[in-house]
């Protein structure tokens, strides 16, 4: 059977938070999963930063990304930033991917003080759980899901808080299909 592997790049995020999620990520899939140790070169949220919208444009991001991580079949690479971020006709996006090499997770927005939340950290956790398995969906190859599934298409936080910490049935089958023995369960 092919060795999957899961590195995990925090770019400017507490590596505490990102330890806090490594095991769920353990949980759902058969592969080794890492943190990137060395530090992450920041020049590159800089270029990457609109200064008119004060965002990041994560399609930019993700290019400079994919340039300096490289990953082969059956690696895929999921990036942390705290940070806020667009793409083209969109206010704001809570992550972006490319299939076959990974994504980025903006946690910005999934900080429940942005709303006027109090600091609430289990739900803070399961929000970059969902976001960190629905980039990495689409870096599977996964599309959009309309079924009750991490897989659903996020408009805002209330979405995010809706939808479950887990791929559907048919999402589960065809990650079976595209990628057998990746998911645990
Ligand atoms: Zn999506
Ligand atoms: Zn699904």
């Amino acid at each position: 059977m092919r060795e999957y592997r899961i590195k995990v790049v925090p770019v400017n995020i507490p590596t505490s938070t990102v330890h806090n999620f490594l095991p769920y990520l353990e949980k759902i899939f058969r592969a080794q999963v890492s943190v990137e140790e060395k530090i992450f070169p920041i020049s590159l949220l800089i270029e990457s930063f609109n200064e008119e919208r004060k965002q990041i444009d994560a399609e930019k991001l993700l290019l400079k990304l994919i340039e300096r991580y490289h990953t082969s079949l059956g690696n895929w690479i999921i990036t942390l930033v705290e940070g806020d971020a667009y793409v083209k006709g969109l206010n704001f996006v809570f992550g972006i991917a490319k299939q076959g090499w990974g994504g980025i997770v903006f946690t910005y927005r999934l900080k429940p003080e942005i709303y006027g939340d109090y600091p609430r950290p289990s739900l803070y956790m399961s929000r970059i759980v969902k976001e960190v398995l629905h980039e990495l969906g689409h870096a599977l190859g996964l599309g959009h899901c309309l079924n009750h599934c991490v897989m659903r298409f996020s408009n805002n936080i209330i979405d995010v808080d809706n939808k479950p910490v887990i791929y559907c049935q048919r999402c589960r089958l065809e990650i079976r299909r595209i990628y057998p023995g990746l998911l645990e369960i």
